[in-house]
Order: structure tokens, then C-alpha cells, then sequence
């Protein structure tokens, strides 16, 4: 993998952490033949759920498309906000395609996690490569900056993108990807009543430095099942560990108040540290060695001052590790 900006370029070596690409199509094939499987799981695809459930002497009243659903116990993972300034630290806006470009040959060994482009008043940018041969590769252009950005505003940028690892060579795209994640919550996720939850990426289901979710929804999901079969509905979202939290707050802090300087601590963070150290601590499974070594590879009086701004969130506060 490579991480690259104007000022150095790090290439390292992930093969002890593979980094896999899982297609959401395998993903939700799987996923609904198991559904399909069970005697007593039904999935309503295509239907919406309309106003707010209403509690009911026992239970709850839901209205959808479908028609009304009553339900002793809801667990909602709809993001109960819209995306808006203000919401969170940063928004990640991204907007990828995957193409096929038969005159490239993409390098298939290394993949491009970051190659920053100028910072603009949108906020941190920059692109991701990842080939999948050497004629085919998903190419994305990624924000993160203060207010969410649709994938319109981020065409040009993309167009860009392409443009330049396809050489001006004509391509064809086979599908395009986009998405606007919260990185740091600024407001404490919704209480959890004894038979209703909200969850999911708006109720802090996401890694707040990254905004990955996936293997966190996985873990959640897990253990969700197992509290669910012993009768329990201990579904909330757990809040990571304290030192992590400041961290990652003190991170995104430092992104927000100082973007130009981005560029040069992604670089830093992969060249001062063992790579597989950073990718264990960006998965949540890193030790304390992991986390010294983060530590240590980063500017600690610039993060120090920003100790302070990290910890006056309100969500910061309040939620605490169970
Ligand atoms: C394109 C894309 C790529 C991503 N790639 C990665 C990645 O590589 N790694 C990673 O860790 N994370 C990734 N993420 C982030 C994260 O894993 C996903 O966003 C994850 O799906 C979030 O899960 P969720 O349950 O919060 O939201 P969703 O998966 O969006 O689920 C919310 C569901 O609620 C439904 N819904 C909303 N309103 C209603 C309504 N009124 N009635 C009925 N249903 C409703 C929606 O249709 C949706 O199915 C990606 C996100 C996107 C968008």
C-alpha cells in the first residue's frame, strides 16, 4: 500500500494484514440466504417505514409501505438525522467508479490508500487506487471536511482522478460508489430503552478516526445475536475504550483546525511506525505497543494543544465503555 503527498511518499508492506475487498453483492447474497433459511426471519425488501413508531400498551406500532408491523422490541438502524454541518468533527464524502481501461497496466501489487491532491476550502482530499488487474481498478476521490458532500459536487474531482491514472486512455466504467460517513460524533447517541435501540453508523457504530464500519457492524452484530437468544437487548453500540476515544478525537481535531498539515502526519503515521502496528490500531485490535508506537510517530505538542478542544464534545463526556 501506498500513501502519497507532495511533500514524501510511503510504500509498505500489508501482506500479515491482507487487505480484502468484499463486493456487497456476495455480501447480501449470503446474507439472505441465511434469512431465507430461517423459520423465523422474515425480510421486507423495498418497503419504508413512515413516521415514528408508536408505543403501545405492549410493544411498539410500526407504519411502513407494507403495511402496519407490531413488534415487542425494535432495533433501528435508519440514521435518525440527516447528514448536516455540525453533526460530527468531519464528514468523509467519497465518490468512486470502478473501470476498465484496456491500454492501463495497474500495478496489481500495490494499492494507492491515499494520494493526497491540494487541500481546498472542501476540505482534506485526496484519491484511492485500488487495482483489481491490471486493466481493471476502483478509483475514488475522497473529502474530509466540514460539511457532507454529494457525489455531484465531487464529479469533477473524480474525472479528474481517472484522468490521471488512466493517462487519458479511454475506459469504460463498470459501476460507481458513494457514500458520506461521520468521523466523531458531536452529539451523544440516543439512549437505549429497555425494547427499543437505535444503532448504526449515526449512533456510533463507525471507528471515529475512519469511519469504518464494516468489521465493527460485524462484531456488533455478533454479539447483538448472542444477547438477543438469551432474551437480553444488550444491543447498543459499546463506546471504545477511553484512550482510544481521546485519541481519535485529538486526531480528528487536528484534521479539522490544521487540513493543510493532513498530508504530511498520513505520511509520517506509515513511515514512523511498522505498518502492520497502524493497520492493528486503525482495526481496533491493537496492543499497547501498537498504541505507543502511534504515539510516538506523531508531532505530540501539536496534538497536546488539542487535547482540551477533543474533550469539550458533549459525546465525548458522556458515553462511557461498558
Ligand atoms: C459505498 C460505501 C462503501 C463503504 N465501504 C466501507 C468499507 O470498505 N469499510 C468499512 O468499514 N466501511 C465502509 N462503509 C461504511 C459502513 O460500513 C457502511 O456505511 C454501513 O453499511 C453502515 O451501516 P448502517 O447500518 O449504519 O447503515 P446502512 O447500511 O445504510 O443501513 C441503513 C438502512 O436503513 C434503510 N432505511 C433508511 N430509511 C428507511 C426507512 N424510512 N424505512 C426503511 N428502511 C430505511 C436503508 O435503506 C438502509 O438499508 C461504506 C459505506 C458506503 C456507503
Amino acid at each position: 500500500m501506498r500513501v502519497n503527498s507532495a511533500r514524501g511518499s510511503v510504500t509498505f508492506d500489508c501482506s500479515a494484514l491482507p487487505y480484502d475487498m468484499l463486493p456487497s453483492g456476495a455480501f447480501y447474497a449470503e446474507a439472505q440466504a441465511r434469512i431465507a433459511s430461517s423459520p423465523n426471519v422474515h425480510l421486507e425488501t423495498g418497503a419504508v417505514v413512515i413516521g415514528v413508531p408508536e408505543r403501545m400498551k405492549q410493544g411498539w406500532h410500526v407504519e411502513t409501505s407494507a403495511g402496519a408491523v407490531r413488534a415487542r422490541r425494535i432495533i433501528d438502524t435508519r440514521p435518525a438525522v440527516a447528514p448536516q454541518i455540525g453533526n460530527v468533527i468531519l464528514w468523509q464524502s467519497f465518490f468512486g467508479q470502478e473501470i476498465e481501461c484496456p491500454p492501463a497496466r495497474f500495478d496489481t501489487a500495490v494499492a494507492d490508500l491515499m494520494d493526497f491532491v491540494e487541500t481546498t476550502s472542501d476540505g482534506i482530499a485526496f484519491r484511492y487506487v485500488l487495482p483489481l488487474s491490471t486493466t481493471r481498478a476502483l478509483v475514488e476521490y475522497t473529502v474530509f471536511g466540514p460539511r457532507p458532500l454529494s457525489p455531484l459536487h465531487l464529479s469533477r474531482a473524480q474525472d479528474d482522478a481517472i484522468r490521471s491514472v488512466t493517462k487519458g486512455a479511454a475506459f469504460r466504467v463498470i459501476r460507481d460508489e458513494s457514500g458520506v460517513l461521520p468521523m466523531g460524533l458531536t452529539q451523544s447517541p440516543p439512549a437505549v430503552e429497555t425494547d427499543y435501540a437505535r444503532v448504526g453508523l449515526m449512533a456510533g457504530a463507525g471507528r471515529e478516526s475512519t469511519g469504518y464500519a464494516f468489521q465493527r457492524i460485524q462484531r456488533w452484530a455478533s454479539a447483538s445475536a448472542a444477547s438477543l437468544r438469551h432474551n437480553g437487548f444488550d444491543v447498543a453500540h459499546r463506546a471504545d475504550a477511553l484512550p482510544q476515544r481521546a485519541m481519535d478525537r485529538v486526531f480528528l481535531t487536528v484534521l479539522r483546525d490544521k487540513p493543510e498539515l493532513a498530508p504530511e502526519l498520513f505520511v509520517r503515521l506509515f513511515s514512523r511506525t511498522d505498518a502492520c502496528r497502524v493497520l492493528r490500531f486503525l482495526s481496533d485490535c491493537g496492543g499497547p505497543l501498537d498504541v505507543a508506537s502511534v504515539i510516538a510517530s506523531l508531532p505530540l505538542g501539536l496534538f497536546l494543544r488539542q487535547l482540551r478542544t477533543a474533550f469539550e464534545w458533549p459525546s465525548m463526556r458522556l458515553r462511557s465503555a461498558r
